[in-house]
């Protein structure tokens, strides 16, 4: 019997210390340093974040999500996401344990798919987390459809020339580096004619023309890049993988992308849930405690199976990423997870703002942030919409149309049969009364 819901104890001995750690000594820098995981380390900032960082690395919990040829522990999914539920606690936390998004993604892809050049030259500095990288693909008119996206690399001798506009590239105004999802080829089937290219963001000719802020950030001062690339020349050597492989490359990094994400949306949800108790705890109205209420409970039990079924599954598909080593195969069920994932987020933190009554909508508490998060977590790396799509059509490859006109659980048919299949036990029965 191979089931297990335990964790080996000497990880959890990691665990439990990276709680501790995460609660005490990385939670403080979201309120410290707010807004700048993503601005390359310098001054007292450096003096302050460097030591924990060493701290983690002493632990053996640096960079997890590669193997040990690429600098991390090679845990695998599955102790990832014990990690990264902790580290959804807090935005400063995964750069403190060097497996922030987008750069784990794009790391992973250099992994696979790059020279030994290109890993010399991008990944290591990535896994040392001294630099950030971006990934450039979203355009301003087509997100979600990437069949649609009309950016451009030419060949000019041992060049390729890139023309074209990215819309949403997280990070790029302080990443050293983009990764470009561009048409190399129009004439043949998008799948096959696109390419992806790892371009210095200090090329001449890649303009960000505006950062784009969300929701309650001031204007401009974002970090999701509108991007033109005017005749932007690049060797051929910044080709990744092959050309016309960026499909492929694309789902490497989205598959793990997408299930990361999840991870730490555990961790976030399971912050509101903590929160939501203490208060229904702390708070008398009519009489008695929140906690009595019966509509209170019902958010406290809502709460706690929504996300316990959400973490199972996620814990679930990690476990089947690290059984098959094979995104593609697990494709449904991170796809779902990625379909879940806003609506748990949402509706706790949700639930966690109205018990704190006014309080828990201002910019006191951190709930709008979290709602606002399940807002982007149904769209960053493709809209719910589209994840569904992906899932029914899995989920019905395993099905064949009825060979009648009735469905083949009809009972009349069905009942016919059954009377066939036990017809000398019927008679019998018939026969006795
Ligand atoms: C915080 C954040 C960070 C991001 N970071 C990056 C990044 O680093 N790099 C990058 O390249 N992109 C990034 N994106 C962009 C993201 O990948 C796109 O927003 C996403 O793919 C959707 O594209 P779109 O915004 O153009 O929406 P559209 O493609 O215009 O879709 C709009 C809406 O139409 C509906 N829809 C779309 N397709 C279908 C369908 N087939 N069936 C039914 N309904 C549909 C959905 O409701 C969808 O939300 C980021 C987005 C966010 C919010």
């Amino acid at each position: 019997m191979a089931w297990d819901f335990e964790t080996d104890p000497e990880y959890q001995k990691k665990l439990d210390w990276a709680d501790e750690f995460v609660r005490e000594e990385v939670e403080p820098l979201d309120l410290a340093f707010p807004h700048l995981q993503f601005v390359p380390l310098e001054g007292k900032r450096r003096e302050a974040i460097d030591p924990l960082k060493e701290e983690v690395r002493r632990q053996g919990l640096w960079a997890t999500h590669l193997g040990p040829d690429l600098g991390g522990q090679g845990y695998g999914q599955l102790k990832l996401a014990l990690l990264n539920e902790i580290l959804g606690r807090s935005s400063w936390a995964p750069i403190v344990f060097g497996c922030q998004a987008p750069d784990t993604g794009n790391a992973e892809i250099i992994a696979h798919y790059g020279t030994p050049e290109q890993k010399e030259r991008y990944l290591r500095p990535l896994l040392e987390g001294e630099c950030f990288s971006s990934y450039s693909m979203t355009e301003p008119h087509a997100g979600a459809d990437p069949t649609l996206f009309t950016t451009r690399a030419e060949r000019d001798g041992d060049e390729w020339v890139i023309n074209g506009w990215k819309f949403f590239s997280s990070n790029a105004r302080t990443a050293e580096f983009l990764i470009v999802m561009v048409v190399t080829n129009p004439d043949v089937n998008p799948y096959k004619g696109m390419s992806m290219f790892l371009v210095p963001t200090n090329t001449p000719g890649v303009e960000i023309v505006r950062n784009v802020g969300l929701y309650g950030e001031a204007l401009n001062e974002g970090s999701h890049a509108l991007i033109h690339y005017e005749d932007v020349r690049v060797p051929a050597g910044a080709l990744l993988g092959g050309e016309g492989q960026a499909f492929v490359i694309a789902q490497t990094r989205l598959g793990g992308g997408r299930i990361h994400h999840a991870m730490r949306t555990i961790g976030m949800a399971q912050k509101a849930i903590d929160m939501m108790c203490e208060r229904v705890l702390s708070r008398e109205t009519a009489g008695s405690l929140l906690a009595d209420k019966q509509f209170v409970q019902g958010y406290i039990a809502d709460s706690y199976a929504q996300l316990i079924q959400f973490r199972l599954f996620v814990l679930y598909t990690a476990w089947e990423i690290d059984k098959y080593s094979d995104y593609k195969r697990v494709r449904k069920d991170i796809a779902t997870a990625k379909v879940v994932m806003p609506t748990v987020l949402h509706d706790i933190a949700w639930r966690a703002m109205q018990v704190h009554g006014a309080l828990g909508t201002t910019n006191e508490m951190p709930f709008f942030g979290m709602i606002h998060g399940a807002g982007v977590m149904g769209l960053a790396d493709g809209p719910t919409e589209v994840h569904k799509i992906t899932v029914a059509r899995q989920v019905l490859r395993d099905y064949k149309p009825s060979d009648d006109i009735w469905p083949t659980q009809w009972i009349p048919k069905k009942l016919e049969a059954a009377k066939a299949k036990f017809a000398e036990y019927l008679e019998l029965e018939v026969g006795n009364q």
